[in-house]
């Protein structure tokens, strides 16, 4: 029987749903629009249209395929994370509400320091140094990435996000001393691999089967990225300039610890909006 695209989404919500799907309002729209090629105004206002057959079938086989545990956000190659679209793959991690909170804390920063650089470090898909940018026009941005296939991401993301010519993707090794030639930073943002490697098998499978482990393990303790970063990136801020991370659970005092170890003070901490802490923030202090 010929189904209208109301009707394709709301049978596909109810699949979900009586599967235990929590967010299935969002999955169903985000499954029905990819495949149909619609955005949410359109579906609405094609509500009452009839559906191909072969765009029914592939709704189903997506839908199946979520059931199964792949993540919505791979399966339609996108998700939105500060009012932008990123394109993604399941070589970078899906943008987390959560992540918004670095975003919030480094606009708020950067919007008293005029024209400056800033540098965003294991940027994966590039979603927090875009959404930077999209915030304070001021400033240019740099995504240091490690990983080629995200470097990529990162650089289509620029492009469909229209920020060419203020944001470059660079490669970088977050662990290594930097290359001399990428310059100083007024600002350094970063959201580093930090589960501790013997949690990941613990982890919601919807994350460990599924997103990159080289952008969840942060070492041992989870905190590797942190230290060779305070160290080794020390001298890629001007003195002066500010250091925003990304935390997981119980790490405020281990961060700030690290911060102060290598002579970063005015340390302070955030909470998302979920009220867990999720930034700690830091300057670098003068060379002694
Ligand atoms: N927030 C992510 C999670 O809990 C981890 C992100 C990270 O390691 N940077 O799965």
């Amino acid at each position: 029987m010929a189904m209208t695209y109301s009707g394709l989404y709301l049978q596909t919500r109810r699949t979900l749903k009586e599967a235990g799907s929590i967010a299935a309002d969002l999955a169903a729209r985000e499954l029905v629009c990819s495949v149909s090629g619609k955005n949410r105004e359109t579906l609405i206002r094609d509500g009452g249209l009839y559906v191909p057959p072969e765009i029914e079938a592939q709704v189903a086989a997506l839908t199946a395929r979520h059931l199964a545990g792949e993540p919505v956000a791979y399966i339609i190659g996108e998700w939105e994370f500060y009012g932008l679209t990123m394109y993604l793959s399941p070589k970078v991690l899906i943008p987390r509400p959560d992540t918004e909170c670095l975003v919030d804390r480094a606009v708020e920063y950067l919007k008293t320091q005029g024209p400056c650089r800033v540098l965003d470090l294991c940027a994966g898909s590039g979603c927090v140094g875009i959404a930077v940018a999209s915030q304070v026009p001021e400033v240019k941005v740099v995504l240091g990435e490690i990983s080629d296939a995200a470097l990529k991401l990162c650089s289509r993301n620029i492009w469909t996000n229209s920020f060419s010519g203020r944001v470059v993707p660079v490669k970088a090794d977050a662990l290594q001393e930097p290359d001399p030639r990428l310059g100083r930073f007024q600002c350094i943002v970063c959201n580093p691999p930090y589960i501790p490697s013997g949690d990941i098998p613990g982890l919601d499978p919807s994350v460990r089967d599924y997103e990159p482990h080289l952008a969840l393990d942060g070492g041992p303790d989870g905190l590797a990225f942190y230290r060779a970063i305070a160290e080794k990136w020390r001298g890629a801020l001007h003195s002066g300039g500010r250091v925003f991370f990304e935390i997981g659970a119980d790490q405020v005092l281990p961060v700030a610890r690290i911060l102060r170890q290598h002579g970063f003070g005015e340390i302070q901490h955030f909470d998302d909006r979920s009220g867990l802490p999720r930034v700690v923030t830091g300057i670098r202090y003068p060379d002694l």
